[in-house]
């Protein structure tokens, strides 16, 4: 048995220290702060596969849809998928043109609502260009998912360290080990770096094309007249999450710090209610910010996050990049990690970091 130790504890570190364990390896996750500290738990966990402007599919993404039912079905908490579909409304009829070709092109996973049919379903929302359906489509509580699959790694014999913080890494001939806030000096056959925003304070990962971006969403009360409604994606998102919905989200390239803010809270809120319109007046009752680290389109076509060893290394991987969609590419890749890891020739060339 190997042991892997894993840096960071957010839904990368998470999916992989469960997909390990489960595979049988020795596990350990080191977490600076607690589960989901950073972009996990800020996120709203749409799960979309079909985004940006034309709707294109997402990346393999019947095998990401079922790598994120297998992973929490691992942990037992299937019911962590709400599977309310998505809804998006078109924008103009430029891109109600594009949606309505996105049905026709892949009809057992998308569908094309027209105005009328809409306006008796759902009154409350405005979609005067129609929208596309997509059923498959739903969200997950980001950081509850982060905490079962922490869990359940455990209960496979994973070890989780919360409040310890990688200072340093390195490898020789023999293993890879990582010193800690601590002085600590912890030893594994190799380390997967999953650090999310945290890359930027080591310098060994400056030459990773990643790029930092900003996000924001907001929690707000849910109007009574809202009571049924699909996860909605067209003017920002809307996300139904009991009697609150989670509006999304902000794209912030420059930025000074990572705390949420009031102005943005309610530009968030006024978009949503280009959608539906009693949004308008909603009360905010919550604002969450965090940093998506992405993957720039000049490296990655398809911007998609970076899995394998690090440049110059044997033992020392990275799992990071996972940008606006993590749970379409965590689940999927780390539910490969464990044959990745025995044979790196098998990650796919799409993912894998600069050599
Ligand atoms: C506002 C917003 C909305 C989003 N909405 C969605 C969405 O709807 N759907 C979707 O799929 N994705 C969404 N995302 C993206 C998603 O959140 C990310 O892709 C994913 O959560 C990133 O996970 P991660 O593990 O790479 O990073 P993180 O969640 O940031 O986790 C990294 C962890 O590493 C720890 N760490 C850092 N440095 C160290 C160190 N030196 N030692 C030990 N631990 C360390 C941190 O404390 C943190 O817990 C959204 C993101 C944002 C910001």
């Amino acid at each position: 048995m190997s042991h892997t130790l894993i840096v960071g504890g957010g839904l990368a570190g998470a999916c992989a220290a469960l997909w390990l364990a489960e595979h049988g390896e020795a596990v350990t996750v080191l977490e600076a702060e607690y589960p989901a500290t950073g972009a996990s738990g800020a996120a709203a966990g749409l799960v979309n596969p079909f985004m940006g402007q034309r709707a294109n599919p997402a990346w393999r993404f019947e095998e990401a849809l079922a790598a994120i039912h297998e992973t929490l079905a691992l942990a037992k908490t299937p019911d962590l998928f709400r599977p309310t579909g998505i809804l998006r409304p078109a924008r103009d009829e430029a891109q109600a043109r594009h949606f309505r070709e996105r049905a026709e092109a892949t009809p057992q996973h998308a569908a094309w609502r027209l105005t009328e049919a809409l306006a008796s379903m759902y009154p409350d929302l405005a979609a005067p260009h129609g929208a596309l359906w997509i059923p498959d489509g739903g969200s997950v509580h980001l950081a509850a998912m982060v905490v079962a699959l922490l869990h359940a790694a455990e209960a496979r014999g994973a070890t989780v360290r919360t409040g310890v913080r990688a200072t340093e890494w390195g490898e020789d001939e023999r293993c890879a080990f990582v010193t800690t806030n601590t002085s600590e000096r912890i030893e594994a056959d190799r380390i997967v770096l999953a650090l999310g925003d945290g890359f930027q304070y080591f310098p060994d990962l400056d030459a990773l094309p990643l790029h930092r971006i900003k996000g924001q969403t907001i929690r707000l009360a849910r109007p009574d007249s809202l009571a049924d409604l699909p996860a909605l994606s067209g003017f920002g998102y809307v996300v139904p999450d009991g009697n609150t919905l989670v509006v999304g989200s902000s794209y912030e390239h420059d930025f000074e710090d990572v705390q949420p803010s009031q102005v943005q809270s309610e530009a968030l809120r006024a978009k949503a209610a280009q959608m539906l319109p009693a949004l308008a007046d909603a009360e905010i009752l919550d604002a969450r910010a965090g940093v998506r680290v992405t993957v720039p389109r000049r490296h990655s076509p398809r911007r998609l996050p970076l899995l394998g060893p690090l440049r110059g290394h044997q033992r020392v991987w990275v799992f990071t990049g996972l940008g606006s969609k993590g749970l379409l590419t965590a689940p999927l890749l780390a539910r490969h990690l464990p044959t990745y890891l025995e044979d790196p020739t098998r990650i796919p060339p799409d993912v894998q970091p600069p050599r």
